[in-house]
């Protein structure tokens, strides 16, 4: 019997190894650079923090959590997404007690049982950034700028900034009724014609035409603003024209998770197809509360390594995997393989990236071995050359080759690779 990996799921191997980890390096650098420190929080959490964190009503709690009761008996779910989780370590840990805003960054797999297709699967990998504690709109825009700039590092030119707000606790009620109002006299099906009396925002997200072409002319949370979320609003667009961040104003845009209040936005690019989305975030002014915590505002977003990989290949901005190692060892004969085996691991103790030929291969082999690592010198040892007290480097691009004393190989290959 063979085995499969579980359908949906998402794997990288090497070669394409090399641009998930370039992804994750582009937005943790970003990141801490701009002084967000890393937090690791588990993978499953109590099943309530999502369905009171996330909200009861959204696809992602009632259609596809990964709940499962432990053997315990408690109610166990696989994170469908970072910010509740993060919220909830924060919190417990007292982060929120010492200097404001805590700024931190996570990444790891996070799980939703939806219709595995392209850019959509039931493990995926999110970067995931929070900034808690804060109202200042400057950090909303400092988020968008640092999702920014890890798109930039990967060379992506394509991307799309798409900027909304949702108004607040104070302003929302009334649009939010306002729209129900409106949704209320149009033609739609039982399942929509609920969601409307549930979540009537997210009718406005619903992407089948004939419920498009009804919504055209619903009205717009920018026209129902108070003035305090106006004001922030305002400010957010100005700081990311003073960054040169380009954005597009999309009074229509919602989100899937129930916590968003204020500035909303979501990140897509335009040769990923149907999933387009590359990332998306906002304030989440009341998820603390919602979750027992204390009142404390946050923004956060997060993005999704699997897509941003589609996209860097979309973009032919792969990078070749780096070579695997700078030195490969050849050995010929058993006394030489132990030789260099202690070779080779001075090398890496002195910071010079090395592998070996393993299995008593013989030159042939061994040299193909060397040329497929990468490595720049392969170091070729035989009896001959032990009696004489030194190894044969080859310089691989060139052929050229050189004895060097044993006791001298590292001190001469750290020179030469420095070079
Ligand atoms: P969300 O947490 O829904 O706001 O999603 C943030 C980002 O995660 C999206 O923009 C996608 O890039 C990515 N994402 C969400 N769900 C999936 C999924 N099922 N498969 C792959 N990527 C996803």
């Amino acid at each position: 019997m063979s085995f499969q990996a579980p359908k949906g799921v998402q794997e990288y191997v090497p070669p394409q190894s090399a641009t998930f980890l370039a992804v994750r390096a582009a937005f943790s650098g970003a990141a801490a650079n701009a002084g967000y420190s890393y937090i690791e929080v588990p993978v499953f959490e109590d099943t309530q923090l999502f369905a009171r964190g996330v909200g009861a009503s959204t696809d992602v709690v009632t259609k596809e959590m990964y709940t499962f009761s432990d053997k315990g008996g408690r109610s166990i779910t696989l994170r469908p997404e970072f910010t509740a989780g993060v919220m909830r370590s924060a919190l417990e840990h007292g982060l929120h007690q010492g200097q404001l805003p805590v700024k931190l960054w996570t990444t790891g797999p996070a799980f939703r049982y939806e219709s595995p297709q392209s850019g959509r699967y039931r493990q995926f990998y999110q970067f995931n950034l929070e900034a808690i504690g804060t109202e200042d709109p400057a950090v909303d825009a400092e988020t968008i700028a640092v999702a920014w700039t890890g798109y930039q590092a990967l060379g992506l030119t394509q991307v799309r900034l798409k900027l909304n707000t949702l108004g607040c606790k104070q302003c929302r009620p009334a649009y939010r009724a306002a729209l129900q109002d409106f949704l209320r006299g149009l033609d739609l099906d039982e399942a929509t014609r609920a969601r409307v009396e549930i979540n009537p925002l997210r009718v406005l997200d619903d992407k089948r035409p004939e419920v498009r072409a009804q919504v055209e002319d619903a009205p717009l949370i920018t026209d129902h603003l108070c003035a305090s979320c106006k004001a922030h609003h305002d400010r957010v667009r100005s700081l990311l024209e003073d960054l040169g961040v380009p954005w597009e104003d999309v009074p229509r845009l919602v989100r899937g998770l129930d916590y968003y209040t204020r500035t909303t936005y979501e990140f897509d690019h335009p040769l990923l197809g149907a999933q387009s989305g590359i990332g998306g975030g906002g304030r989440y002014d009341g998820l603390s509360e919602d979750i027992g915590g204390p009142p404390l505002p946050g923004i956060g977003f997060a993005v999704g390594v699997d897509r941003i990989i589609l996209a860097v290949e979309a973009e032919n901005l792969a990078q070749e995997a780096p070579p695997r190692v700078a030195v490969f060892g050849v050995p010929l004969g058993e006394e030489a393989a132990r030789r260099l085996f202690r070779l080779v691991h001075e090398l890496r103790a002195a910071g010079v990236p090395a592998d070996m030929a393993f299995d008593g291969k013989g030159l042939k082999g061994a040299m193909k071995g060397a040329d497929r690592s990468g490595a720049a010198y392969a170091v070729i040892l035989g009896d001959r050359d032990i009696a004489a007290g030194a190894a044969q480097v080859k310089h691989l691009a060139s052929g050229g080759q050189t004895a060097v004393p044993l006791a001298e190989i590292v001190t001469t290959l750290k020179e030469r690779l420095t070079k």
